[in-house]
């Protein structure tokens, strides 16, 4: 029996749910008390509004703020914090990256290459971007087994393309992207910028955001055990300091005179308003929880959880299984069983207590591709065990049990 990672205890909801088997963790993760209790703890203790008072009460508030950033930045392997840009999540950056650096620098007669696999977070704002400025996007196909085709990448990126915008995990069908081979093709063929989605691989794998030679990452803090509405947006330092503004407001200025305003330096000139500080303590509370469990244990905990998972659901009539072989995957097992609608496939293994996903994930390029509309998908996390493999693969045999007889 492969028990969790994580002790299932440590999360509230989980603790409290027994029979509940999360198989969702790639839309969202459980948080454990931890960073519940660092929320609670930031707002009990030390809430002020960061950068605002000389008094000390707003200093400790601004100071967990920031330790917030340097945890960030350690876990993502950047030197240099003050490339950690704090944002809602990996759509407001990609969102940021597109209105701020495209605006001022993609126009008509340049192309921006996107892949076929990506999350619509990193696909419309780059198909918009090219709407507005006359860019041409080009779109990378995949391979039979859903990952980036390389070959395809290799002949589309040319001294036209101006950014290549790239998942590092796919979270539709779990497929990792080989990103120093993407670098590498992509530097030797254009002096294009890359911009990488990282909301499926910052909870999964160790990213070491500077050794990997990209220009900006994203992810979002739910997925990784911390709270919604917080997340970042990392990029090269000169890049950030030649990008004007992506909102504008308090803290993000030096000057405003009636005619013209200077900027404040990075990060906090992408940061307009009042920060989400509670969250970002939040962020840093599961960022050294991920730590003590070791994000090699990590990964090898979900590698371990998905080869048994698979091998078992593959053995079930009718089914196909997306993706990239196991090892070369995230947590994820997207799978469809012949003649049973996702949606249906959810709603029964609900009732068995069995949490996981159905539909496009916000993936419909992908979804035409396959020629299907939804797939079923199963997540696994660090507090996920044996356990929760039996219940998906017992559900989905009940659930065959009563489409046969229909
Ligand atoms: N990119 C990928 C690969 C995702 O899985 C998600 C969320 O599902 C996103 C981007 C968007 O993240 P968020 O909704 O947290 O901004």
């Amino acid at each position: 029996m492969l028990a969790s990672l994580a002790p299932r205890s440590d999360f509230p909801l989980l603790a409290a749910n027994p029979g509940m088997h999360y198989l969702d963790s790639a839309a969202t993760s459980q948080k454990p008390a931890a960073v519940l209790n660092a929320i609670h703890e930031f707002y009990a203790t030390a809430n002020a509004n960061p950068h605002r008072g000389a008094y000390a009460l707003s200093a400790r508030a601004t100071d967990l703020y920031h330790d917030a950033r340097a945890t960030v930045a350690r876990f993502v392997g950047v030197a240099d914090s003050d490339c950690v840009v704090f944002t809602r999540g990996t759509t407001e950056a990609m969102n940021l990256v597109a209105s701020s650096w495209g605006r001022a620098n993609v126009q008509a007669g340049d192309e921006i290459v996107v892949t076929a696999l990506e999350h619509h977070a990193n696909f419309v704002p780059w198909q918009q971007l090219a709407i507005a400025t006359g860019a041409t996007l080009r779109i990378v196909e995949l391979t039979p087994q859903q990952t980036i085709d390389l070959e395809q990448l290799r002949a589309v990126v040319t001294t036209r393309t101006k950014l290549v915008a790239i998942t590092h995990v796919s979270n539709a069908v779990g497929a990792i992207t080989p990103l120093a081979e993407v670098v590498h093709l992509v530097r030797a063929r254009s002096a294009a910028v890359i911009v990488v989605d990282g909301a499926q691989a910052v909870p999964h794998l160790p990213v070491p955001f500077d050794a990997l030679g990209i220009d900006f990452y994203a992810f979002s803090g739910h997925k990784l055990l911390a709270p919604m509405g917080i997340g970042c947006l990392i990029g090269r330092r000169a890049l950030l300091e030649s990008m004007p503004p992506y909102q504008f407001g308090g803290d993000m200025i030096e000057w405003v005179r009636d005619t013209e305003c200077t900027w404040n330096v990075i990060p906090h000139k992408f940061e307009a308003g009042t920060p989400n500080a509670a969250d970002a303590v939040g962020l840093a509370a599961a960022i050294r929880y991920l730590e003590a469990l070791g994000m090699a244990n990590v990964r090898a905990h979900e590698v371990a959880l998905l080869e048994r998972a698979e091998e078992r659901v593959r053995a079930l009539p009718g089914v196909t299984v997306y993706g990239p072989p196991p090892a070369q995957r995230s947590g994820v097992l997207s799978f469809s069983l012949a003649d049973v609608h996702p949606h249906d496939l959810a709603t029964i293994l609900d009732q068995h207590g069995v949490c996981i996903r159905a539909g496009h994930h916000c993936a419909q390029p992908l979804m035409r591709r396959l020629g299907v509309s939804a797939t079923a998908r199963a997540s696994f996390y660090v507090y996920n065990d044996e356990r929760d493999v039996d219940a998906l693969v017992g559900a989905l045999e009940a659930a065959q049990r009563i489409f046969a007889a229909d």
